[in-house]
């Protein structure tokens, strides 16, 4: 394909699909999206370390060909104003995997969100969240590292599909006529009105691809979280197409919560993943009293979005917590933060969210040797309690270093790891 303003770099090669599988090269060109704000720093430093951790496992047999796609304010410098450029979408589509720092929603500018409209543009349908504990990162937890789990959130549809009506509109007064005259529903004059759609398609695809992940990586059960005891055909439908997809789909390879208790005595024969629902306000209390209990976690968006949040932060990782929006396999891995406009360009911020998605991406493309060389280097630097600001403020005897000081340690470490 040819492109205006992107460079695709000479001597890698493109993943592909092939027999609905993605092939990786040993010289893959990923793409990358600086972002705005505080996203040129940490993109910076985590491609540093990235490359030292391929260079470390694979000692040049391996080597990623970085792709620069501009979106956000470094798109509107180049592509006259256009935050969102197409050949940046027709590029992700092309290079299959991509990683991106956070961007700014610009003021007016005909967006909901960059990042939603992204993740509409590439039906990216399903955000993933892991959220585990490094050894050393505060956290306001007795046991953090009880923590262990991966959040597929519903990424197209629920309240974020957009379709909502300002109180007093026209739209909201027609709608409020056909609601209450057609439909016998009641609700006070001039209410703004928003619609919540939940499909069998989206949730199913959604849930197939977290009970997917938990047969690949021998995780225990997938819990199904929703608030189906007040929205029946929303989110308990969620609930209901969810077991639909695990029965019918991989009957073979799951059970449910009661026949774990009625057929197994309560203990999960290996090849087994248990598939359980809990309703969501319950979940947010379970995840601090018994996270153990929990491992991969599928939900709607609106449920996704508070949660994912709330349990990042229990194992202090709101700054760290790595994320991806991924499609039948389009990927795009981002951090989790926003742009922190009052940090942009000091080098001082935390780079772990980006870096940890970079783990993650790695593990997509099925590098996992440079995944664990991260993972592993990681708690060492924090061992030494070099830190940024962020984390410094939180711990006693810290070193305070600078976005790209703790990139140096971290590289200095996986140099070290045998
Ligand atoms: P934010 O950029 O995440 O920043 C809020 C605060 O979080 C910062 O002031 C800082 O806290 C802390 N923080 C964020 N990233 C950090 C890092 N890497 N290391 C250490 N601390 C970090 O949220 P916001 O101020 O609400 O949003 C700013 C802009 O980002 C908005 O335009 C918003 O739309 C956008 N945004 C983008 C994304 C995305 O692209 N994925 C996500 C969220 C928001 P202290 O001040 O306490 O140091």
């Amino acid at each position: 394909m040819h492109y205006q303003h992107i460079r695709l770099p000479v001597g890698g090669e493109q993943l592909t699909v092939e027999a609905n599988r993605l092939v990786v090269p040993d010289n893959p060109v990923l793409g990358y999206i600086e972002g705005d704000g505080i996203g040129p720093d940490i993109m910076r430093a985590c491609l540093r370390v990235w490359d030292a951790a391929v260079e470390r496992a694979y000692s040049g047999r391996r080597k990623v060909h970085w792709a620069e796609l501009h979106l956000g304010e470094k798109a509107a410098e180049q592509y006259a104003g256009n935050y969102f450029p197409q050949e940046t979408l027709d590029a992700l589509k092309e290079l299959i995997v991509a990683i991106k720092g956070p961007l700014t929603t610009p003021i007016g500018g005909g967006f909901r969100s960059l990042n939603v409209s992204l993740r509409q543009a590439l039906d990216l349908y399903a955000c993933v969240r892991p959220v585990r504990y490094y050894t050393g990162v505060p956290s306001p937890l007795k046991k953090p590292e009880q923590i262990d789990v991966v959040i597929f959130r519903e990424n197209t549809e629920d309240v974020y599909a957009g379709i909502e009506y300002p109180s007093g509109s026209d739209e909201m007064r027609k709608l409020e006529r056909f609601l209450k005259e057609e439909m016998g529903a009641t609700f006070f004059d001039d209410a703004g009105l928003g619609i919540k759609p939940i499909s069998p398609f989206a949730t199913k695809r959604l849930v197939r691809k977290a009970i997917e992940y938990a047969i690949a990586n021998q995780r225990e059960s997938v819990t199904l979280v929703h608030k189906g005891n007040i929205m029946k055909f929303t989110e308990g439908a969620f609930r209901n197409w969810g077991y639909e997809v695990a029965r019918e789909e991989f009957g073979d390879k799951t059970i449910t919560e009661d026949e774990l208790y009625d057929d197994y005595g309560g203990k999960r024969p290996k090849d087994k993943v248990i598939i359980k629902d809990r309703i969501a306000d319950v979940m947010f209390q379970l995840m601090l009293l018994r996270p153990t209990e929990f491992d991969v976690i599928a939900t709607p968006n609106l449920n996704g979005d508070y949660l994912s949040d709330a349990i990042a932060a229990e194992v202090g990782g709101i700054g760290i917590a790595p994320g991806a929006n991924i499609g039948d396999h389009i990927a795009v891995f981002e951090a989790t933060h926003g742009t922190a406009p009052k940090y942009a360009n000091l080098d001082k911020v935390n780079p772990g969210s980006l870096l940890f998605s970079g783990v993650l991406m790695f593990e997509y493309i099925g590098w996992n040797e440079v995944a664990d060389l991260i993972r592993h280097a990681y708690p060492a630097v924090l061992k030494r309690k070099i830190v940024t600001y962020d984390f410094a403020r939180q711990m006693d005897g810290a070193t305070e270093v600078s976005t790209s000081g703790f990139a140096d340690a971290l590289i200095d470490e996986v140099r070290k790891s045998v």
